[in-house]
């Protein structure tokens, strides 16, 4: 499997574009989240119509704020043809159709939505609440044959998606986790709440500001790995 990012800032940092990847797992293309820079972002790099299916972590606009537009893209300028949403629990998917429906109206003219059980090696992890009070987050966990690729989505305490990960059969792992290098920020995670980690999975940092980057952080960031961005 592969990643790329197509951004990597957080949801104030539009000059880092919204963080969001595209995951080529199983020979099938998986936008991860749809932020209000990301519609944009696709169409520079030609790569709208290259996405097979469509995963969001949570509702937050830096990670939703484009995906209606998306969807309808697909649907003008591909003759009625729509994207798969692939949903993570069924009280996300009401969230999801809430979302959109103020803003498409015939939410099942422009989109299909798919159970994320249907695609096997992808599994999403509850984060409720962990990023914001009272919000549904999710992590995603993708698994092939002797490798792991972890998405954190935004979550601000770390410890529960590691304790997680250190049930699971051991597998080298790489864990993509947001970071943040203000300490007062709860809604993320601290980067030295992370390191205690490194010594276990390999972990990147993204949805940050690489030029708040101190000097004691020990955990690369995405943004400094050109083999893990599109260009900018
Ligand atoms: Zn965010
Ligand atoms: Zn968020």
């Amino acid at each position: 499997m592969e990643i790329k990012f197509i951004g990597t800032g957080g949801a104030f940092e539009p000059q880092y574009f919204n963080s969001a990847a595209i995951l080529n797992f199983n020979n099938k293309n998986f936008l991860i989240d749809a932020g209000f820079t990301v519609y944009p972002r696709l169409l520079a790099l030609n790569l709208l119509f290259k996405i097979d299916y469509i995963l969001i972590t949570h509702l937050h606009n830096d990670h939703s704020g484009s995906l209606a537009n998306i969807l309808l893209h697909k649907y003008f300028y591909q003759h009625g043809r729509k994207f798969t949403i692939l949903y993570q629990s069924e009280k996300f998917k009401k969230q999801l159709e809430e979302f959109l429906v103020i803003q498409l109206k015939d939410t099942a003219k422009y989109v299909d939505f798919a159970p994320l059980e249907d695609i096997s090696g992808i599994s999403a992890l509850d984060t409720f609440g962990l990023h914001s009070e009272g919000f549904q987050t999710y992590s995603f966990i993708f698994e092939e044959e002797n490798e792991r690729l972890v998405y954190s989505g935004d979550l601000g305490q770390t410890d529960f998606l590691f304790k997680h990960l250190q049930t699971l059969p051991a597998c080298p792992t790489t864990v993509f986790h947001d970071i943040t290098f203000d300490s007062q920020n709860k809604g993320h995670a601290h980067y030295t709440m992370l390191q205690p980690y490194q010594s276990q999975f390999k972990i990147f940092g993204y949805h940050c500001n690489p030029t708040e980057n101190p000097q004691e952080n020990t955990i690369p960031l995405v943004a400094n790995q050109p083999n893990l961005i599109f260009p900018g």
